[in-house]
């Protein structure tokens, strides 16, 4: 190790065995000033305890990053029924490019009907919400086929409400103005969109 003398700064090269575990006073060959030394941290403990150092001030940090990295798995994966309970987190989806769908697979159509009387056909029904968090209702295809299965109509609808709470349903009616459609069948199928704040 090397010791500078505290008064006259001469450098002295020692070997580290000379200085006592709990360090001793040393004497400058030069100019005869006495002072206490101690011994010299060999460099790896050093550097364990700056590792160990940068890694106690890392970890708020990363504990921080692995907080919002699951946060942010959370607002992507939940984007759905997030933007459905809270519809006003719409546009700061649009702002960062994602977009947003209802999930169609949660929802399904329920208590259809179609009444046919003067060729006006009435069609209701409900869109029932299987999921167990709120979501976006979807719009409807509607398919107006004749008993061999031509297609008569097909038309677009959206349900009452934009949202449904978890297990419930919204209304949809749709009133069409068809000819010979009494013995028709009617479809009507969830369809994908994107949805667009409002
Ligand atoms: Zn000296």
């Amino acid at each position: 190790m090397l010791l500078t003398c505290e008064q006259c700064q001469t450098i002295f090269r020692i070997d580290d065995s000379a200085i006592a575990a709990t360090g001793q006073q040393v004497r400058c060959s030069v100019c005869q000033h006495v002072w206490h030394v101690e011994p010299h941290q060999p460099v790896s403990d050093d550097s364990n305890r700056l590792l160990g150092d940068v890694l106690k001030r890392l970890r708020l940090p990363a504990l921080t990053l692995i907080m919002i990295a699951a946060i942010c798995t959370v607002i992507y994966a939940f984007r759905g029924p997030l933007t459905a309970a809270h519809p006003q987190l719409l546009s700061a989806y649009q702002f960062i490019g994602l977009s947003i769908s209802p999930n169609l697979s949660v929802l399904q159509v329920e208590n259809l009907s179609a009444d046919y009387e003067r060729n006006i056909l009435r069609i209701r029904g409900q869109l029932k919400n299987n999921y167990h968090l709120t979501s976006h209702a979807s719009a409807l295809e509607i398919k107006i086929l004749s008993q061999t299965g031509e297609i008569l109509a097909i038309e677009r609808m959206v349900p009452e409400d934009k949202v449904i709470e978890a297990g419930q349903t919204t209304a949809f009616f749709l009133q069409v103005d068809i000819d010979n459609a009494t013995d028709a069948q009617v479809v009507v199928t969830p369809i994908s969109q994107n949805i667009i704040s409002r």
